[in-house]
């Protein structure tokens, strides 16, 4: 099964493991860097709490208004375009 993984690992930029619970995705995916220590190895672990993909930016920042640069919530002045804005305190 690695082998099989491996292969597909080396075309794709990204894939994707998904099988029922119990079926032994995290001791697969674990032994791949043992296996290919050459290689360069990323894991993102994703559960059903992660579906939303608007979600992804910091809970503090937010995009100015003026410049569309991220800013904090609190933020008065921009600091990327130096204009006033609306801090969000809420
Ligand atoms: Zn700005």
């Amino acid at each position: 099964m690695i082998n099989l993984l491996a292969k597909s690992l080396a075309d794709a930029r990204l894939t994707l493991v998904s099988a029922p619970a119990g079926s032994g995705k995290t001791a697969l995916v674990a032994e791949l860097p043992h296996a290919f220590p050459e290689t360069a190895w990323g894991w993102l672990l994703l559960d059903s709490e992660d579906d939303d993909d608007r979600d992804s930016r910091p809970r503090d920042e937010r995009e100015c208004p003026f410049c569309a640069e991220m800013i904090l919530k609190k933020a008065r002045v921009c600091k990327h375009c130096g204009r006033d804005v609306e801090p969000i305190t809420a």
